[in-house]
């Protein structure tokens, strides 16, 4: 899993927290920080307050994923960094943010509202569907993850938050 180190965290932000209501770890908005940790966050999903908490209760911080990939020896060294940019982080986020736009301009252009789903937490979304958040406005569904979540591309970044979900 990536995370997104390059955004300083601060009140306002946003960060994937465990949320004690979805039971899910889910895009969530910082309401108040203590030093340069989040203390109390909201949920994106559902709205509800709650102490910030980077995962499950009771699972560990996730190991490198590099199980499973069995390749052979000579090229597993070469193959697991990854490519690397020289480019410095700054760039780097600024350049992707440009894509990440461009992403979703592409994916939204020439709808019409009627295209779009409004977004909520009980209803089951599926890949690529045009959804209509209240908060975040236009988006579309990127990527379902397992456990109730979608990854949705919105024009000012990227959230993850649950559907099929039944409160
Ligand atoms: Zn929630």
């Amino acid at each position: 899993m990536v995370r997104r180190m390059a955004k300083p965290l601060k009140a306002g932000g946003e960060i994937d927290s465990w949320c004690t209501k979805c039971k899910l770890v889910l895009n969530h908005r910082i309401i108040a920080m203590v030093g340069s940790v989040p203390a109390r966050v909201e949920c994106s999903t559902c709205s509800s307050h709650h102490n910030y908490r980077a995962r499950a209760p009771g699972e560990k911080a996730p190991a490198a994923s590099a199980r499973g990939s069995r390749a052979s020896a000579s090229t597993s060294a070469l193959s697991s960094s990854g490519p690397r940019s020289s480019r410095s982080p700054a760039a780097k986020v600024q350049q992707a943010a440009l894509d990440r736009e461009k992403a979703w301009e592409k994916a939204i252009a020439g709808k019409a509202v009627r295209d779009f789903r409004p977004y909520r937490v009980s209803e089951r979304f599926s890949e690529g569907e045009l959804i209509q958040h209240s908060k975040f406005g236009e988006g579309v569904v990127t990527r379902l993850i397992e456990g109730n979540k979608l990854e949705i591309l919105f024009k000012d970044d990227t959230r993850v938050l649950a559907h099929c979900l039944t409160m």
